[in-house]
């Protein structure tokens, strides 16, 4: 087997991430499980989470957000998080317009 470069690994983890994500969408009640497994495994090639991946989870505890465990807020060209789990806010820039 051909050893890969890190980039075509941490590529190749990123499709895993993205369909565990989807995953966790069509099952909400297991979020939190796919959320830890789905760190562990971008974690061990090093994978910076882009942030419309990093949006979908409580960066405090992980727990993954649905319908009522989070609420979203605008502040200041902010998206304000709050997780009802651990009580914490995460703060996100707006994305960037494209075009
Ligand atoms: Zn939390």
């Amino acid at each position: 087997m051909p050893k890969l470069s890190k980039l075509e690994k941490q590529n190749r983890i990123l499709k895993q991430v993205e369909e565990l994500f989807s995953k966790a969408k069509d099952n909400p009640t297991k979020g939190n499980f796919y959320v830890h497994k789905l760190r562990k495994i971008a974690m061990k090639v090093n994978l910076r989470l882009p942030h419309y991946l990093k949006q979908k989870f409580c960066k405090h505890c992980y727990s993954y957000f649905y319908k009522e465990n989070y609420r979203v807020r605008t502040r200041n060209k902010f998206m304000v998080y709050y997780c009802n789990n651990c009580k914490k806010y995460s703060k996100y820039g707006l994305k960037p317009k494209s075009s």
